[in-house]
């Protein structure tokens, strides 16, 4: 039924609709497709309304009075909708999916106006002008300073031709994004190739069965007869593993020109990039900026392009050596073992692949028996119990699917223990569900300016990972539970925070390049032996993980990190350099070419065209950003460097990681929080250690 088409239908608020319930917990249980355009009528109306009367002369230039107004309004409609967009992640169906895809027009529609409010942002600087501007705390001071800085770089401050132009950009590069995603998922699609099963010998048989399938499905019914795409889980194990050479040059050369001059003219993204890359430029002179680079830059960690360029350059720069080794190494290999006497770009993941099979083998099926989730949960919840000083405890809450739980974390003291935060965990992949695993908030912490008064965060951890079968626990992969610890790392920074402040508080107001520090610091403790003991017994015998197995885990982690490390090196220098040099844009594959010949230790064929699919930067959020991933690293390597130097069950190190790091949020720059906790600033050396680079 289509509650749309009887207009009466919707002026009558549903009675009950969980949507709008204001008790502690939404209803995840109850919440239907037909209760979502209900609500949102309700929601828009009263945020819109809170905008009109919070820009208006009843509302004095007062933080504590303006957010009464505005934010209490504008965090209800976000909570609801969040809440609409987590479920159709997690336990989608059509009906759900078409309420959501119909109202995001209006809730989009909504933020970007209040985004680009004039009059609101002349209100938030006659806050900041006031005489009890001076009396703010931190927390309010930094969430004023954010909100008036993100009016900056939305164009607020510009007036006539400029602001015009300004908006003309934003428009036209949004579409340019869109069209360059659009092309190479378009030059993707368009390759495929049938091939006889004969030509992919080595291929896994889980590959090849799909392959088939895939030709099947394809209406070549031919037996033996397999079709090869340039998706993911297609390409990279052929790569990989088939043995047939000349298939791998085909498809490494496929995959390598995508979207680029030799494809079809009306997909090539060569024109795209160069208009986004001047176009961005341009936005950044509006702004009296120096480059996109600079601009990218400004609500970040790192200060400024050459930091940037210098870190990178430092990183390559030590990861030289190894990757030299790494690379006579594997070519050695392929010659002596692989009759591969000139190693060719389409036989590097072929080769290092049975390199590092002679190397280390062992199977994953054999290390997963001893990651059972039960016994690796109970081993993170006491790590987390005892290195932050907090009581996890399961609790009934209403939930979308009877295997997702929820626990409260107290917080435990000489007093005895209080709540702070909650959190759902939803583990299992299952249809209706989406790929991947991500924390999420379901609310924040918030000292509301309203008459709830104090409002716990609660965190949404979900991901993907095997279900139980029958009565036997669910296995994890080593993956799996580096992904868990991920997660959490999330999570804990969302829940332990301390800050009452609701633009600030948890992840919110993070700078984007310290957003994985709590993160990937947690999972360098599923490297650890004496963690990792705790967290395993085998399916069947009960028995922890084996020193021996472990200790070739820990060997494989490292493998070729050199050059992986030297070409993250390479794409980050060639998107810092894109967006930071005027000239660029003329001619982005020259740019290319001379980054590699600065960087990489062999010069990529001629005919690569990595730019023209690099979707992170040409239609993602990474332009001048791709340095974040080493950045991250580096940080949380050296934080958790403090562990190694104190115990790594040091719950004197773990409390000021809580208080410094976790509980600060964004209320402070993220440089502050590490300097706080490290007593200096980060230092490359431990990322280096545990990669094996020092
Ligand atoms: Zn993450």
């Amino acid at each position: 039924m289509n509650d749309r088409a009887d207009p009466s239908l919707l002026l009558q608020p549903l009675p009950d609709n969980p949507l709008l319930d204001r008790s502690e917990l939404p209803a995840f249980d109850r919440i239907r497709a037909e209760h979502v355009a209900p609500a949102l009528d309700v929601l828009l109306g009263e945020a819109d309304a809170a905008l009109e009367r919070a820009v208006g002369p009843e509302v004095p230039p007062d933080y504590q009075a303006l957010s009464a107004v505005l934010d209490v309004a504008v965090e209800r409609l976000n909570r609801a909708w969040g809440h609409v967009r987590h479920l159709q992640a997690v336990a989608d169906n059509p009906a759900l999916r078409a309420a959501q895809g119909e109202q995001q027009q209006r809730v989009v529609e909504f933020t970007t106006r209040l985004g680009a409010d004039e009059r609101l942002y002349a209100k938030y600087k006659a806050v900041a002008a006031s005489p009890q501007a001076a009396q703010l705390n931190t927390a309010r001071r930094k969430a004023l300073d954010d909100a008036l800085r993100d009016f900056r770089l939305g164009g607020a401050e510009l007036g006539g031709a400029d602001k015009q132009r300004f908006a003309q950009i934003q428009e036209r590069c949004a579409e340019l994004s869109q069209r360059f995603g659009e092309h190479v998922l378009d030059a993707t699609e368009a390759f495929e190739l049938y091939v006889d099963e004969a030509r992919l010998a080595g291929v896994p048989p889980d590959v090849l069965q799909a392959a088939k399938d895939d030709a099947q499905a394809h209406g070549r019914t031919e037996p033996g007869v397999c079709r090869l795409t340039l998706k993911a889980p297609c390409v990279i194990p052929l790569l990989q593993y088939a043995h047939d050479r000349s298939l791998r040059e085909t498809v490494f050369r496929a995959q390598a020109t995508r979207a680029s001059e030799f494809g079809p003219a009306e997909q090539d993204n060569t024109p795209l990039m160069q208009e986004l890359l001047v176009l961005r430029q341009e936005e950044a002179a509006l702004l009296g900026l120096d480059s996109f680079a600079h601009l990218s830059l400004v609500p970040k960690m790192a200060e400024a392009p050459e930091q940037v360029l210098g870190f990178l350059r430092d990183l390559a720069r030590r990861a030289r050596p190894y990757a030299e080794k790494e690379l006579a190494r594997l070519r050695a290999h392929a010659a002596s073992h692989l009759d591969l006497a000139e190693l060719q770009p389409w036989d590097r993941a072929y080769a290092s692949e049975h390199l590092k099979q002679s190397l280390f083998a062992f199977s994953g099926t054999e290390v997963q028996q001893y990651f059972t989730e039960p016994t690796v949960l109970k081993g993170l919840f006491r790590l987390i119990e005892t290195l932050f000083g907090v009581a996890i405890r399961q609790q009934d809450a209403p939930v979308w699917h009877p295997s997702v739980r929820y626990y409260g974390l107290h917080r435990v003291g000489p007093q005895g223990s209080e709540p702070v935060a909650a959190f759902y965990l939803d583990l299992h992949a299952r249809p209706g569900k989406q790929q991947g695993a991500w924390m999420d908030d379901a609310r924040q912490r918030w000292v509301r300016p309203d008459e709830q008064g104090l409002q716990l965060p609660v965190a949404h951890l979900v991901c993907n990972f095997a279900p139980p079968v029958g009565e036997r626990p669910a296995l994890m992969t080593h993956d799996d539970v580096i992904t868990l610890f991920h997660e959490f790392g999330h999570g804990l920074h969302h829940m332990l925070t301390r800050v009452d402040e609701l633009a600030v508080s948890g992840i919110a107001g993070v700078e984007w390049d310290a957003c994985e520090l709590p993160s990937q610091f947690m999972e360098n403790f599923c490297w650890e032996w004496e963690v990792l003991q705790r967290l395993t017994a085998h399916v069947d015998s009960g028995q922890p993980l084996p020193r021996a197995l472990f200790d070739r885990m820990v060997a494989a982690r490292t493998f070729q990190s050199g050059l992986q490390m030297l070409r993250h090196s390479e794409y980050a220098i060639f998107d810092m350099r894109a967006h930071l040099e005027p000239g660029a844009a003329s001619n982005v594959q020259a740019l290319a070419e001379a980054v590699a010949a600065e960087i990489a230790l062999v010069p990529p064929p001629s005919f690569q065209r990595y730019p023209n699919s690099f979707t992170h930067l040409f239609d993602g959020g990474y332009a001048a950003g791709y340095y974040g991933y080493a950045w991250a690293e580096v940080l949380s390597a050296d934080a958790y460097s403090a562990f190694e130097e104190a115990g790594i069950f040091d719950p004197a190190t773990g409390a000021r990681w809580r208080e410094t790091v976790l509980e600060a949020g964004g209320s402070r720059p993220a440089m502050e929080s590490f300097k706080a906790f490290r007593g200096r600033e980060p230092q490359l050396d431990a990322m280096l250690r545990h990669q094996g680079l020092a």
